[in-house]
């Protein structure tokens, strides 16, 4: 589940253009996200220079050798 902290958004749009279900809304004043469409891919995330999007359940991947 994703979960948007606006006030750090710059609204650059670096993230638009990432999202491969077209579904980022960026307007001149506010970003925000059509939540029926998205599929947690996170490509939003790693294209956000200011850390606006934090996903909720996320499950740790690094893993220590045994
Ligand atoms: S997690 Fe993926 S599908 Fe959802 S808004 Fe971000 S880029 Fe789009
Ligand atoms: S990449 Fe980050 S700062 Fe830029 S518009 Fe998207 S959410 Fe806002």
């Amino acid at each position: 589940m994703i979960k948007i902290h606006e006030d750090k958004c710059d609204l650059c749009g670096c993230c638009v253009g990432v999202c491969p279900e077209n579904c980022i809304d960026l307007t001149e004043s506010r970003i925000s996200i059509e939540h029926e469409l998205c599929t947690d891919c996170r490509k939003c995330e790693w294209a956000c220079p200011f850390e606006v999007f934090e996903f909720k359940n996320q499950k740790a991947t690094l893993k220590v050798p045994a």
